[in-house]
């Protein structure tokens, strides 16, 4: 394949942008084209000014499913509807594709590993070196330290952001639980509120926070008797995801049909 086309789903969002900006500053790929909801706003507009740039004389588009037959990966940070509507299209064009959109529930995650049977998919919730070092970290860090350390994931993000806990903090309780060899599900304490009572032994906490701008902070904190281990992240822009997001999606284009995560390309 000489410079694989990428295109980007949801171009006009926060992401999307930023994304569109990287791929139009590099010469090893080029810019496929970018969708938007049928009948908003940015449809129609042009893409290298929307990503802040000159005209490219390339327009965002409203028809996804011409997108992902254009492209060799589609890059998508939507919302969780849209993203498992992509996954069918993807599968159907054979078109590589790198969801980083995140809030996506049992179902939407069973959708997806359905069409990476067909096609490459790669799904992570959060596409930065950093935080997929972490997720290695705290897995080990729970293999280690007993139940006597109590695990708690604590993470910030802007008051944009839409759901809560964070894909990446679930992703981080997750790495938790699989130290720990027990299931997320059976250990999460997911607020508190109340007259709660005592902290029960082996429970994987989590607390939220909104607010302001923030890019995006995580830690896990282990705090047995004596004392505290805390193994954290810090996003101090959004560029970081949007840089890790197109490395990654330049990584999977070609790739054989399955499901892929963010260790796979950064041999974590
Ligand atoms: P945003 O709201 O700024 O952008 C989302 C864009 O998707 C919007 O422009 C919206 O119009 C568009 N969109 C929604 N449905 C669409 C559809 N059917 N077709 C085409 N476009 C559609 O949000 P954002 O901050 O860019 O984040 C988007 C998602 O990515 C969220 O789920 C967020 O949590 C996630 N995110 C993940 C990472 C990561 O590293 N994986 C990093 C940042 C954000």
């Amino acid at each position: 394949m000489d410079k694989p086309a990428i295109g980007i789903v949801g171009c006009a969002g926060r992401m999307g942008r930023l994304m569109a900006e990287l791929i139009l500053a590099r010469d090893d790929c080029r810019l496929a084209g970018g969708t938007e909801r049928p009948g908003s706003e940015p449809v129609g507009q042009d893409l290298g000014t929307l990503a802040g740039g000159p005209p490219i004389g390339t327009v965002v588009g409203d028809d996804p499913a011409a997108l992902f037959a254009a492209s060799d990966v589609v890059l998508d940070f939507t919302s969780p509807g849209a993203s498992v509507a992509h996954v069918e299209l993807a599968a159907n064009a054979g078109c590589a594709h790198l969801i980083g959109t995140t809030g996506l529930d049992r179902d939407a995650l069973a959708a997806i590993r359905k069409a990476a049977e067909r096609t490459a998919i790669l799904q992570a919730a959060n596409t930065s070196l950093g935080v997929n070092l972490l997720l290695a970290l705290v897995e080990q860090a729970a293999a280690k330290l007993s139940e006597s350390y109590d695990i708690e994931v604590l993470e910030m993000h802007h008051r944009h952001k839409v759901d809560a806990p964070s894909g990446t903090a679930l992703a981080l309780g997750e790495a938790a639980a699989r130290g720990r060899g027990v299931a997320l599900q059976d250990k999460a304490d997911w607020a508190r509120h109340g007259q709660t009572g005592a902290r029960e032994s082996g429970q994987i906490g989590f607390a939220v926070l909104r607010g302001g701008d923030v890019a995006g902070d995580h830690s896990v904190i282990f705090a047995a008797e004596g004392e505290r281990v805390e193994l954290g992240h810090r996003a101090s822009s959004r560029a970081v995801f949007a840089q890790g997001a197109v490395a990654a999606g330049l990584w999977l284009a070609g790739k054989p049909a399955g499901l892929y995560a963010m260790r796979d390309v950064l041999e974590l």
